[in-house]
């Protein structure tokens, strides 16, 4: 049972901050020691331990937000009184409508957001906020939503009507129907004893007396065991599973594990844990933290299609014979907050979940969890770890989460996106799904495309599918601002670095791209010279395989961010060491000072203090050094991503870095803190 975050969320939103007074009486009242309030507190940089200003305006400092200028606007509007604090903040989820600012009111149900609003603006609005006028916010169900085809939702225009999950349903019950048959057939037990079976096969936990043989029919068809005629009977989830195998149905939150693993993972957990522990909870989780700059495609999901997630998630605890599902979403997201809860009280009136979900037949009660903050939350197991009322630190790992997680106790995290198409798959079928690639690749996915781009948004695209259709398809982004060419593309928010418009042989062609299969294949798809010493990046295909391929380290993540000619590469890559520096957890030494250091160095870099000589012969290899044993020595993924940056701006861009050196040829004044300049 989770205390602490709910009560911190609840005392910050009735005092605005976290009030002594009312920690001290939360610690009295259910035992919790203070000292634990604090530990998790102090954590999370959502929280207040000390009195906020009546009002504190937030601006987003990262990537997109930064290219639209935000950190010019921060210096702008500080000094906005006594009374107001101005804050720069790490991503806000709004990235295709730069620059996003949040304003928190002291005594406010929520923070409220505001979009592509000027300095002038925001001085305007927080004005307003402190006179003790609301502002009306800008809000995400009002933006236009991506005007791309979509075809993710099976229900669109006949309203969400769980047709995936009645068919699942029926799947299951017809199995039960023809067991109860052939075990009516062999005349072991009587009329009520089979009833006693079904409820057992429907619930798979049952407590009340029975003859030995029957609590062993149950517990054989629980764990799949000892039914001869296989998947006909009580193999009913494997047919389900089949489908989203087909599908090749993978996670969507960036590492790409098929969805099949993890869900046959948690079943054989939950089925083992059946013969070996009186505790046989098991959880599903969706990952709606969505903190990495660029990526804001399940904001669009979440509010616009939250069935699709809540049918999701009790399809998921249904195969898996899980016990309670949780969306976990970011505290920054209040309207995809509201509208999930709104799904999930509909989907309890039809009986689908909730304490008492009639037609799904057991209790599967399904939760909306608000994230405490932090980008950290968005790996895996730091989100399992701020669930269960600790500090969002990373864990090591093994034992995996899907044995492991949850209090323990077996456990699905998935991302949102992930959960979402499978009302699709088993509407339509897994082999539709994995039709709906093109170029040889499998399956839709969406994105996020943010910077310079005249149409900047969420894109659902077939697998496959160009970098040069989505960015400057009609469909899609149109295009490049202003007319300009594209300098760099981030193909997974700061994580993935930057690459530069033109791969070049030793520069972002694979390594020896002459023996790639991957390359050799795309080549000859694209109708490029297999020998070319120059690519255009416009002509790879958006498929995490093919990029993994291609490098085995390259990412390819759901938030994109494109670069126009003119933008200064070395400077975005001390921004995405900046977010990193912040977002740290700090628990392992080498990520927490290494992130440090170098973001230190970047910034000394774009401030013009360092010489070409030094940089070259002294700091060039101490980053490439420092940036090799972060990554040798991080837990999680944040941590191997804080050199990346600085090593793409420095292998694909070095004139821009060469630029700021104090005797390069520097064409720019020194940029201020996190460097802009534009
Ligand atoms: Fe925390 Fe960095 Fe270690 Fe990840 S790598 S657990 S962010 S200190």
């Amino acid at each position: 049972m989770t205390l602490v975050i709910p009560a911190l969320q609840r005392i910050q939103q009735q005092f605005g901050f976290l009030k002594p007074e009312a920690l001290r009486q939360f610690s009295e009242e259910t035992g919790v020691p203070l000292y634990r309030l604090h530990t998790v507190a102090s954590f999370f940089p959502h929280f207040q331990l000390r009195a906020p200003k009546p009002v504190t305006l937030r601006i987003c400092r990262d990537m997109a937000c930064q290219m639209a200028g935000s950190g010019a606007m921060l210096r702008e509007l500080q000094g906005l009184g006594s009374h107001v604090a101005v804050e720069g903040v790490s991503c806000l989820g709004r990235c295709d409508r730069a620059p996003a600012a949040c304003v928190a009111v002291t005594g406010a149900e929520h923070e409220y957001y505001y979009m592509r609003r000027s300095a002038a603006e925001l001085k305007q609005i927080t004005g307003d906020w402190l006179r003790g006028e609301p502002r009306p916010a800008d809000y995400d169900a009002d933006q236009l939503s991506s005007p791309a085809p979509s075809t993710i939702d099976p229900y669109l225009g006949k309203g969400p009507a769980y047709d995936a999950l009645r068919t699942a349903l029926a799947l299951r019950d017809a199995a039960i129907e023809r067991a109860i048959k052939l075990l009516a057939q062999r005349g072991v037990f009587g009329r009520d004893e089979l009833e006693v079976f079904r409820e057992g096969a429907v619930e798979s936990r049952i407590e009340r007396p029975m003859r030995k043989e029957l609590a062993e029919a149950i517990h054989f068809w629980q764990i799949e065991a000892d039914w001869t005629q296989g998947e006909e009977l009580s193999g009913w989830s494997e047919i389900l599973l089949r489908e989203l195998q087909e599908a090749d149905l993978r996670g969507m939150g960036g590492a790409g594990i098929p969805a099949t693993q993890k869900w046959r993972d948690v079943r054989d957990a939950v089925r083992t844990a059946f013969r070996t522990k009186d505790d046989t909870r098991a959880f599903i989780v969706v990952n709606g933290d969505e903190s990495e700059p660029g990526t804001f495609k399940d904001r669009e999901l979440l509010l616009r299609q939250p069935h699709l997630v809540v049918e999701g998630v009790i399809l998921a605890g249904l195969v898996t014979e899980a016990t309670e599902g949780f969306i976990f979403i970011r505290h920054e997201y209040p309207e995809q907050i509201a509208a999930c809860r709104a799904e999930i009280t509909r989907a309890e009136q039809m009986g689908f979940c909730g304490a008492k979900a009639s037609v799904l037949g057991r209790p599967f009660p399904v939760s909306v969890f608000v994230s405490p903050g932090g980008y950290i939350c968005g790996e895996q197991s730091a989100l399992i770890e701020a669930m269960s009322d600790r500090r969002g630190e990373p864990r090591n790992m093994p034992p995996k989460l899907e044995t492991n997680g949850l209090f323990d106790l077996p456990t699905l995290v998935s991302n949102v996106e992930t959960f979402a198409w499978v009302p699709f798959i088993l509407t339509n079928g897994g082999a539709a799904y994995a039709a709906a690639g093109v170029n040889g690749w499998h399956g839709r996915r969406i994105f996020s495309v943010s910077g310079d781009v005249h149409r900047p948004g969420v894109y659902e695209v077939p697998m496959g599918m160009t970098l040069r259709e989505l960015i400057c398809g009609e469909e899609y982004c149109q295009g490049i601002v202003d007319g300009r060419a594209l300098k760099a593309f981030a193909p997974s928010g700061p994580s993935g670095g930057f690459l530069p418009a033109k791969l070049k042989a030793g520069a972002g062609l694979p390594r020896d791209h002459v023996n790639n299969k991957a390359w050799q294949a795309l080549a000859s798809r694209r109708g490029i010279d297999p020998n070319a010493e120059e690519i255009d990046i416009l002509d790879l295909e958006l498929e995490l395989n093919l990029f993994r391929a291609l490098s085995p380290t390259q990412a390819l993540g759901a938030g994109l961010v494109v670069y126009a000619e003119g933008r200064d590469m070395a400077e975005q890559a001390v921004s995405s060491l900046e977010f990193f520096r912040n977002e740290s957890c700090g628990k392992c030494v080498p990520c927490r000072l290494g992130a440090q250091k170098i973001a230190s160095l970047g910034s000394s870099l774009v401030a013009g203090q360092i010489s070409a000589e030094r940089w070259e012969n002294e700091l060039v290899p101490l980053v490439s050094e420092m940036g090799k044993a972060i990554e040798m020595a991080s837990i999680c993924g944040l941590g191997r991503s804080v050199p990346v940056p600085l090593r793409t701006a420095i292998n694909y861009f070095g004139d821009d870095v060469a630029g700021h050196l104090s005797n390069g040829n520097s064409a720019k004044p020194p940029a201020t803190a996190r460097g802009e300049n534009e």
